[in-house]
Parts: C-alpha cells; structure tokens; sequence
C-alpha cells in the first residue's frame, strides 16, 4: 500500500521509508506527491497537530496520507517543548544543536534523578472518505549533560533511552528505530491499517 508522507522533514521520510520497508507499506514524500506547503501546527496536542496535517494532504491529494506529530518532553520543564519542539528556544530556524544548547542551559541545575523525559510521537493516516486511524508510541528515557553521538536528529544527542546503555545518537538508524517512539507507533500502527484494509476488502 502507498501512503504519502505528510512531511517536509527530510530525516523523518528516511525514518519512515526505512520502517514502511519493514512494515510493508511504500512511503511517498509529499513533494513527489505535488503538495508543496507546510501545515500550521496549530492543535494543542500531537494528536491533532497529526490529524491536521495528514488531513491537508489528502484534502489537496485526494489519496491516503500519513502524518505524525512528535517532539521531546521533560518532566522537569513541564512537559517542555513538547509540540513545541521544532520551534523551542532559539526557534525553527536555528541549528538542532542550537535548541539543544538552550534545553541544557535549562536543565543545568537538574539532579540526574529529575531528568526523565520521553519521546512522543502520534501518527495518524486519513484516508480521502474521510476514515482516520491512529496510533501513539513513546520512548522513556532521560537528559544527558552534554551531546553524545553522530546520528539520528533534533534531540537525539541529549537523550538516553532508558532501554539502551548510549545516548540515541549513538545508536545506528536500525537500532533507533527498533526503540523509539516512531518505530513504537508505526508497529501500532500496521495491525491497525491491516484491519482496516481487511474490512474495506470484504
Ligand atoms: P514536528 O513533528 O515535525 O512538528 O517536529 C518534531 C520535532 O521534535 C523535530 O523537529 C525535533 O526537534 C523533535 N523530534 C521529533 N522526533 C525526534 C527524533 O526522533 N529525534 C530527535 N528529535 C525529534
């Protein structure tokens, strides 16, 4: 099945290309798919911040869209960034390193027992009859003091998976994917697309 990914995010499209290979679904970039635009992120939830961008590209596509909203969030600021996580700090157009920087700075004075934290990621596939499926993964872990690693993205650098014993950033894109957030929601994800073709199949 072909699902066009409702993202400009060059990192996430090899995300989730390298998962729809294992998962069985073919990932089509937005751009391939002609919709040249970027969705506000105006919900107040990943939920509905994924919802409104799967939804723009079916409506402009008339074809199956997936989107998926994510970000980082740390108990010690109050679920910060949060949705926010793209544009946190010094903003959408400075460096990831830039953000993470300034989350650092936050955290200085926080004791190693109070940096938990989570990725969070929802995902969510509409469909042009209007049908809508969803799906939520989460990956536990906890706030270094200084950047670690080479790979991955965004905050990928700052954060320890509780699962794992080095920084994401460290670990190669199978690894990542075998425990993050994404990874979790896609495989929640399929058996859940699976029914749903089933059903329209009958
Ligand atoms: P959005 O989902 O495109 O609105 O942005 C999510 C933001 O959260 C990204 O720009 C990153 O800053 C952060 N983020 C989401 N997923 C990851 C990840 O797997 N690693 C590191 N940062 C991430």
């Amino acid at each position: 099945m072909k699902l066009i990914l409702a993202s400009n995010n060059d990192h996430k499209l090899v995300e989730f290309r390298q998962l729809g290979d294992e998962l069985g679904f073919e990932i089509i970039s937005q751009k391939e798919a002609g919709c040249f635009f970027e969705v506000d992120e105006t919900g107040t939830t990943f939920e509905e911040n994924a919802y409104l961008k799967a939804i723009a590209v079916t409506e402009a596509s008339g074809l199956p869209a997936i989107a998926d909203d994510s970000g980082l969030v740390v108990d010690a600021l109050n679920g910060e960034p949060g949705i926010y996580s793209a544009r946190y700090g010094p903003g959408h157009e400075a460096p990831a390193s830039a953000r993470n920087e300034y989350l650092l700075k936050k955290m200085e004075n926080v004791p190693d027992d109070e940096r938990s934290a989570r990725f969070v990621c929802c995902i969510c596939c509409t469909f042009p009859n209007g049908d809508v499926i969803r799906s939520r993964g989460e990956c536990e872990g906890y706030i270094l003091r200084e950047p670690a690693g080479e790979g991955g993205f965004g905050y990928d650098p700052i954060f320890h998976p509780l699962c794992s014993d080095c920084g994401l950033a460290e670990l190669s894109a199978e690894e990542k994917n075998a425990i993050s957030h994404r990874g979790n929601a896609l495989r929640k994800l399929r058996p859940l697309l699976e029914e749903y073709l089933n059903g329209i199949n009958k």
